[in-house]
């Protein structure tokens, strides 16, 4: 981690884990276990 990445936290979290996710290119990202969803998805 550089701590330069562009990555936006969210309210959302992980339908998986539960960890908070990162939006990115209209991805919502899980850091913790890399579950992605599309963003647009409610
Ligand atoms: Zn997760």
């Amino acid at each position: 981690m550089t701590g330069h990445e562009p990555l936006q936290a969210t309210p959302e979290s992980c339908d998986l884990c539960g960890h908070t996710m990162i939006e990115w290119n209209c991805e919502l990202i899980c850091q913790n276990c890399g579950y992605r969803r599309d963003c647009s998805d409610p």
